[in-house]
């Protein structure tokens, strides 16, 4: 019998109200049952929140140093346990060990930083313009917190929501993706051990229209933080807009990687294979673009595609392979139909471009880490999010046409350049619309202490990460003292 998890509401495991369940199998291996999990529905959401609510004032008065102690408790318990919950989410997710490793090591991070912040959350003081005045601002929490979740990085990403979150004194309602719920259920089996009130963190699953609509649309959530698909963040963002609740968007991403004919081009290469094909290309920061000096184009093609036909594919709980399989069947044939697209129109195939299902690939969703070269700036598979192995090669003569090519997609969040220049380096920092920026490493490899996020399509202008993932989750109060004994009048009232 398959382990069944029930959703966490005020502090117990209980099933879906309907009694509805949904398994949930390891990409690299369909005979594999991970588990089951409710499938709820709104219902469950609606219990849910009413557990928040209710946890809410005794949250918010707890001092905020004090959640900041069982922060510190919940990321000491992580470290502990963090081989065993980079195996389950290398089981159900499919990247390789090293990178769930990285990604539960993320959330430690974040954990730890956050709890730090139980004893900052500065505000300011200022001198006031009257005597006898003192004035200071102080951040308040919103009150519940609804956060809405993605796949690819299953720990992580719930972590950077939750964690600022709750340090504030926000309670939350957490829906994990239908693909990865383990992960979140382990990260909150560890709140619960840490001692974690009940009501303040509870996990609904299930999928995007039963549980997370729900969930946005509720009246009592204050804050909805998604991460996720352009199209859906949409949806969110409408969504919350009428109650003109606190709304938090990371979405799609097409990152570009620019090499200048000064680069290292092995240097480049590398940064080139890990960017591209590293959780098997579905990062929302994923190197999907490279922009080629013409100068060095031929030698960087071959030394590129040769990496990639030398990436060993296969299951990610094996300790010599380099990349893992599409974490669902829906995303493996998006991929497919990609490389159909870019073959029709005009991108030269040079690596790659088929599914893979010898010996024991054949029961996971594999696919081969696939190159188009000489491709255009327009053709779809060079603007358009693909989110799997697929990587176009652009050709160009200069870092200008570079930069214009690079910002020329919908969206915003990670660019690279590889050069030996420092002026060449500062303009394409400077020039690049985008949330983040690498010079001579690969889009991807954010820490934790510095803001996180995009521009355009990718974001709606907050960050995760450092202090300023405290903001989504924070409203500020402007205090005035008067203690002069009369009414003072100011000029601005
Ligand atoms: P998705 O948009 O399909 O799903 C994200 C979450 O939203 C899931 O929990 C899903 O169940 C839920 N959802 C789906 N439909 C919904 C609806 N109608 N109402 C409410 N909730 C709904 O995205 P995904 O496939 O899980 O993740 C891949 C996408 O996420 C890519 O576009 C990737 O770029 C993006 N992403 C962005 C970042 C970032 O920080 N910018 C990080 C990781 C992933």
């Amino acid at each position: 019998m398959a382990t069944r998890y029930g959703n966490y509401i005020d502090g117990a495991w209980i099933p879906a109200a309907s009694g509805r369940v949904f398994e949930n199998r390891n990409p690299a291996d369909t005979g594999e049952l991970i588990a089951s999990f409710a499938d709820s529905g709104p219902d469950d959401v609606e219990r849910a929140v009413a557990a928040a609510k209710a946890a809410f004032p005794g949250w918010k008065a707890l001092p905020a140093p004090k959640r900041g102690e069982i922060l510190y408790r919940v990321a000491e318990l992580l470290l502990k346990q963090k081989e065993q919950l980079s195996r389950d989410m290398t089981r159900e997710m499919g990247k390789v060990l090293d990178e769930t490793r990285g990604d539960v090591q993320e959330a430690i991070d974040m954990t730890y930083y956050m709890a730090g912040e139980g004893r900052r959350q500065f505000g300011q003081t200022t001198p006031s313009e009257m005597p006898d005045k003192f004035q200071m601002s102080v951040r308040q929490p919103v009150g519940i917190a609804g956060l809405i979740t993605p796949w690819n990085f299953p720990m992580a990403i719930p972590s950077w929501k939750m964690m600022p979150a709750l340090i504030l004194g926000n309670t939350v309602v957490i829906k994990p993706a239908t693909d990865t719920p383990l992960s979140v259920v382990n990260l909150v089996k560890v709140l619960e051990q840490a001692g974690l009130p009940k009501g303040v963190v509870n996990m609904v699953t299930g999928s995007g229209s039963r549980v997370g609509t729900p969930l946005m649309n509720s009246a009592d959530v204050g804050v909805v933080s998604f991460t996720g698909s352009t199209e859906v963040g949409r949806k969110v963002s409408e969504a919350c807009a009428p109650g003109f609740k606190h709304c938090h968007l990371e979405m799609g991403g097409k990152n570009v990687i620019m090499v200048m004919d000064d680069a290292r081009v092995d240097l480049a290469v590398e940064g080139a294979l890990w960017g591209g094909f590293g959780t098997t290309g579905q990062r929302c920061t994923a190197a999907s673009r490279v922009v080629v000096h013409q100068r060095v184009y031929a030698e960087f093609v071959e030394r590129f595609v040769a990496g990639a036909k030398g990436l060993r594919v296969g299951n990610g709980l094996e300790p010599k392979t380099q990349m893992g399989p599409c974490v669902n069947l829906g995303q493996l044939e998006t991929v497919e139909k990609y490389v159909k697209i870019g073959r029709e129109e005009g991108a030269k195939l040079l690596a790659g471009g088929s599914r893979l299902t010898a010996g024991p690939l054949a029961n996971g969703y594999f696919h081969e880490p696939t190159i188009f070269g000489d491709c255009s700036p327009t053709m779809r598979v060079a603007h358009e999010e693909i989110f799997g192995p697929v990587v176009s090669v652009i050709p160009v003569r200069s870092l200008e046409e570079a930069i214009e090519v690079g910002n020329s997609v919908d969206y915003g969040l990670s660019a690279s350049v590889y050069t030996q220049d420092i002026n060449r380096a500062f303009t394409a920092m400077r020039e690049m619309y985008t949330g983040i920026f690498y010079v001579n490493a690969p889009t991807i490899g954010a820490e934790t202490h510095l803001p996180f996020g995009g521009t355009k399509n990718t974001g709606n202008g907050h960050r995760e990460a450092c202090t300023q993932a405290l903001e989504v989750f924070s409203e500020w109060k402007s205090i005035y003292v008067d203690f002069s004994g009369k009414l003072q009048r100011a000029q601005i009232d």
